[in-house]
């Protein structure tokens, strides 16, 4: 049976963004005229996912129960949303409910599009590859880097855009280490083959992770995008991103793979994304409020929306006190001037005990927070990243606080 019910604001999603959303409203008071709809009974903490792929934490410790962090008042539908209509002013779901809104916030995250890559979800469930964007193969990263003899390592870096961009090298730093600290690094080549066409889009930084490629003894390669995975053969198909015809042929001992990234269907198919050139598929917001470009009841932030930033939680923690502030002064009939500058920060793990702190905002402007040289592999970064950051997500960040 089909059930319509309504919302002052619903928020789609109930990851990093759509909590740190509702919790701040909810601090504001609005609490009861909220609703999340968010289909996963897991929260998960996913920069902890590249240490957990090495070994130095448990996948539990990413992972809480998604009803302790629904703020209090804050009604939760445990469902999906199957179908968003901005015209409308509502949600469709996937148990049957049609939820109608005043005010949307959209925090619907990524998904990876495993069929980008022929051949890849088959590979997958082959005992050499894994991936540490996808929870199911976690784990399992670990497992191959303890248990490979010799041969090659290879890491590859999809078209972007993709989040946490920097993951798919931190795991690669810490392979190289887990193979040293074993005593047969000299068995394994590395390589690192990416769509980009640089190893990183900061200068600075990109000066410091090329001097490390080359400390470590890994080799690069740009401009190299992955089509395709021959799992029996263990061989990794590229082409090169210009010319589809210069294609590669590379054998693996193990393969890192990273599919492209987009926004779920019910984001793409509704009437909030980009409909056609650049960032179709999107979420179409302006970059500095964050409101939609067209629906101005309509406000997103996180992974899926268009706005040219780094996609990552640290990206999140300072969108949301900007998203809120229009949010709660557009239901006031006023206009806040507070901007979002694209601040984003990685904090780019290039060995056990080293984390090089990348922080940015929009055009790639410096922003870092510690009067530290920002492009300097630091220990003291290292504890940022493992103790300091994941209690700054789940008691700060998720309470609305930080
Ligand atoms: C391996 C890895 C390493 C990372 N490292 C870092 C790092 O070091 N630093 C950093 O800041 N960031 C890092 N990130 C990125 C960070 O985790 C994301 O940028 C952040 O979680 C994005 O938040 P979000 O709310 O947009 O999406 P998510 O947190 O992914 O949440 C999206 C939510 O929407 C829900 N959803 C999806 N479809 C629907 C639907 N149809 N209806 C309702 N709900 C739906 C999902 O279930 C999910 O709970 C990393 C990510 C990964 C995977």
């Amino acid at each position: 049976m089909t059930e319509t019910l309504h919302h002052k604001i619903v928020i789609v999603g109930g990851g990093t963004g759509g909590i740190c959303v509702a919790a701040r409203l909810a601090r504001s008071g609005l609490g009861k005229d909220i609703a999340i709809i968010e289909p996963s009974d897991s929260h998960y903490y996913q920069p902890l996912w590249t240490l957990v792929a090495a070994g130095v934490f448990d996948m539990k410790a990413s992972t809480r129960r998604t009803k302790d962090f629904i703020p209090r008042g804050v009604h939760w539908y445990q469902d999906a949303a199957i179908a968003i209509s901005a015209a409308n002013k509502s949600v469709r779901t996937r148990n049957g409910s049609t939820i109608t809104f005043d005010w949307l916030v959209l925090a619907p995250g990524v998904e990876l599009d495993w069929d980008s890559i022929k051949g890849a979800r088959e590979a997958l469930a082959t005992p050499n590859v894994s991936c540490i964007y996808d929870r199911g193969y976690v784990a399992k990263t670990e497992g191959i880097l303890k248990r490979v003899s010799s041969g090659k390592l290879l890491f590859t870096f999809p078209p972007p855009p993709v989040k946490c961009a920097g993951a798919p090298q931190k795991i690669m730093y810490l392979a190289d280490e887990m193979l040293r600290r074993r005593g047969v690094r000299e068995q394994f080549t590395i390589e690192y083959r990416s769509a980009l066409a640089g190893i990183f889009g900061i200068p600075v930084f990109a000066d410091l992770l090329n001097r490390i490629v080359s400390r470590k003894n890994i080799k690069t390669f740009f401009n190299q995008k992955l089509i395709e995975v021959r799992a029996r053969e263990r061989q990794a198909v590229f082409v090169d991103v210009a010319d589809s015809q210069k294609m590669e042929i590379i054998s693996y001992e193990y393969l890192h793979i990273v599919p492209s990234m987009r926004p779920p269907e019910v984001i793409r198919s509704s009437d909030v994304s980009v409909a056609e050139g650049a960032g179709r598929g999107w979420i179409d917001v302006d970059p500095y409020s964050l409101r939609h470009q067209r629906w101005p009841n309509v406000f997103a932030l996180g992974d899926a929306c268009n706005a040219p930033n780094a996609k990552t939680g640290a990206a999140i923690r300072k969108q949301a006190p900007v998203l809120v502030d229009h949010l709660l002064r557009a239901m006031s009939g006023q206009v806040s001037d507070r901007k979002y500058d694209g601040y984003a920060s990685c904090p780019l793990v290039t060995g056990f005990g080293k984390v090089v702190l990348a922080e940015f905002g929009y055009d790639g402007k410096l922003m870092p927070s510690f009067p530290l040289n920002p492009a300097r592999e630091s220990r003291l970064m290292w504890w940022l990243k493992t103790l300091v950051l994941p209690r700054l997500y789940w008691y700060l960040m998720l309470r609305g606080r930080a």
